[in-house]
């Protein structure tokens, strides 16, 4: 059978797991085509007001997103919008695109496209990330507005319609946060890794998603009918009837099982011979503090605060304050561990004046840039003491590849204490501080670090990338991105065993924490703090209450004689599908 639009399917990265089944939205940035229409001279004022009306609207959509973003994620996103709606205001702009009207007889779409073409071209030519981020959002409201000029239906990340499919080329981090959860189906991205940020976002909306498809935003149009299978990676565009309804059979069956495991949220995470396993919560955004609360987490395992700075400017340390204090008081009497800045890489190097870099995984990162700036480190750690001051606050530094960088940052850490003491504040005196164990050299250096702080945090997400030599967010070598490889698990046993002889605390906050292909590899290989995305704890929680701590230890000594990471993974597999009768048919 032969029609025009053939289903077709795709195979990609397994990023979010789950199907998800809706119609596409294909998400294309870029500007609408412009006619050089001209207008006759006794159809300006009309002309002028279409443009006027067409403001208010795109404003009053503004504005109602705003509103969204701010009680579903929280104020500090919904600040992004400030910006935008500031352009569109924008005196200078709306007078010189009337003028182009009055004039030269232009049409409302010329003119706004040339007057922002050279506000465009005059922050084209500045030095300054900051400024040339600025761009995207001008291309953003540019958009916007001339497809409403345009008469063409505005659809847009965060107004989408029920069932829906989102399909692009890739998306930011910062517009992985504005899509609405609960239209939203499923995520199809043509390029990106497993652990790329926009993943791990995607992975804490439980969105079922899968990247690397090649050129599928280019064969599907909106509206077709798709697939998404986040369990095997497969993407079936337009699917035939027998496709849709095994799909959608297996669909009811995930929603049955998420059901059983909410329904056992409370359960303790014990193993069979009552070893007892802390599940935390790695937080992105300040709305998974609920998610992780309902899923029965303990604390929090790691916050990322890279998400205070998304509105492209530099919180305050009150700002922060409120933030950290907040989420700080939901917890206690729990811990919560919060990270330093993690920018750079392919978090927000807009935040600060950056030039772009031809490794910027290799360049400047994390700890690193917050070194190079104490001000803006110091705000940060002052806000965070204080905030220790309302529950259990433990700082976590990220990219730590040398002791120097521990000691410097430590210093930084009891000059804002000497500050903060000085001004009669109060704070978190004892506040404890612990390292991200990401960088290779500090995994094979931990018997000689791991006495000098409290917590060794392992980020095998990096520590894979770093130690294998393949960039975490780039599909073409996606293949060879295995945190199962022995040589990560190798580094991964040597903070363990460090953590345990100099009796510091060692948890896991990769995404490997999360998976329960790893739960018993891990607690065999010592770990009893695992902090993870929210939605993956009672799945987590499953495995460890199958197994016994003496299994797990098994596991791992098996899995550290293995060559290779797909023989770690046979394996695993195995012991699961073993222990776990639900494993077959159900996750995978
Ligand atoms: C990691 O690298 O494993 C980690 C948890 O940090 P991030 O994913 O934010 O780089
Ligand atoms: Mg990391």
């Amino acid at each position: 059978m032969t029609t025009t639009t053939p289903q077709s399917g795709y195979t990609g990265i397994c990023v979010s797991p789950g199907i998800g089944i809706g119609r596409a939205f294909v998400y294309r940035k870029g500007t609408p085509a412009i006619t050089r229409r001209r207008v006759a001279g006794h159809q300006v004022a009309v002309e002028v007001e279409r443009f006027r009306n067409t403001l208010h609207q795109a404003g009053d959509e503004i504005r109602r997103i705003r509103r969204m973003v701010a009680s579903e994620q929280g104020e500090e996103l919904a600040q992004i919008f400030d910006a935008q709606l500031a352009m569109l205001q924008d005196p200078g702009i709306k007078e010189k695109t009337e003028a182009l009207v009055g004039d030269k007889l232009y049409s409302a779409e010329r003119a706004y496209a040339q007057t922002l073409a050279e506000l465009k071209a005059s922050f084209g030519n500045i030095e300054n990330a900051y400024l040339r981020e600025r761009v995207h959002d001008i291309d953003d409201i540019e958009n916007q507005v001339l497809m409403r000029l345009a008469g063409a239906e505005v659809q847009a990340l965060h107004a989408l319609r029920a069932n829906t499919i989102v399909i692009a080329h890739d998306l930011l981090p910062s517009e992985m946060v504005r899509l609405e959860r609960r239209q939203v189906k499923g995520v199809v991205l043509d390029i990106g890794g497993a652990t790329s940020h926009a993943a791990i976002i995607a992975r804490s909306l439980r969105l079922p998603t899968v990247t690397g498809v090649g050129d599928c935003s280019r064969q599907v149009s909106s509206g077709d009918l798709v697939v998404v299978d986040g369990n095997e990676g497969r993407v079936h565009l337009r699917p035939d009837h027998e496709t849709e309804r095994r799909y959608r059979s297996q669909l009811r069956r995930q929603l049955r099982r998420v059901r059983d495991l909410d329904a056992r949220r409370d359960l303790p995470a014990v193993t069979r011979d009552g070893l007892e396993i802390t599940l935390m919560a790695n937080v992105d955004v300040p709305t998974e503090v609920q998610l992780a609360l309902d899923y029965g987490a303990r604390g929090v395992g790691m916050y990322r605060t890279e998400f205070l700075y998304l509105n492209y400017r530099l919180p305050s340390e009150e700002e922060q304050f409120k933030v950290y204090a907040d989420i700080v008081e939901s917890w206690a009497p729990h811990p919560v561990v919060i990270r330093t800045l993690d920018l750079g890489g392919d978090k927000l190097s807009h935040v600060l004046d950056t030039p772009p870099e031809a490794n910027p995984f290799l360049g400047w990162r994390g700890i690193r840039i917050c070194l190079d700036t104490p001000e803006l480190f110091k705000t940060q750690l002052r806000a965070l003491l204080r905030a220790g001051a309302c529950g259990e606050v433990q700082i976590l530094l990220p990219m730590i590849s040398n002791l120097d960088e521990l000691q410097r940052a430590r210093a930084l850490l009891e000059e804002a204490k000497y500050e903060l003491r000085a001004e009669g504040r109060s704070f978190a005196e004892d506040c404890k501080l612990g390292i991200m164990v990401e960088v290779p050299s500090m995994a094979l250096m931990a018997d000689r670090f791991a006495s000098e702080v409290d917590l060794l945090s392992l980020g095998t997400n990096d520590l894979t990338q770093y130690t294998l030599a393949v960039d975490r967010g780039t599909s073409k070598v996606a293949g060879l991105y295995e945190p199962y490889h022995p040589a990560v698990l190798r580094l991964a046993k040597m903070v363990c065993d460090s953590g345990r002889r100099a009796g510091t605390a060692v948890s896991i906050c990769g995404e490997m924490a999360g998976d329960p292909l790893a739960t018993a590899l891990l607690i065999g290989l010592g770990l009893e703090r695992l902090s993870l995305s929210p939605g993956l704890i009672p799945e987590v929680k499953e495995v460890i209450r199958a197994i016994s701590a003496a299994q797990a230890r098994e596991v791992a000594v098996a899995c550290l004689e293995m060559r290779t990471g797909k023989e770690v993974r046979q394996h695993l597999e195995d012991v699961v599908g073993k222990y776990l009768p639900f494993w077959h048919h159900g996750h995978h």
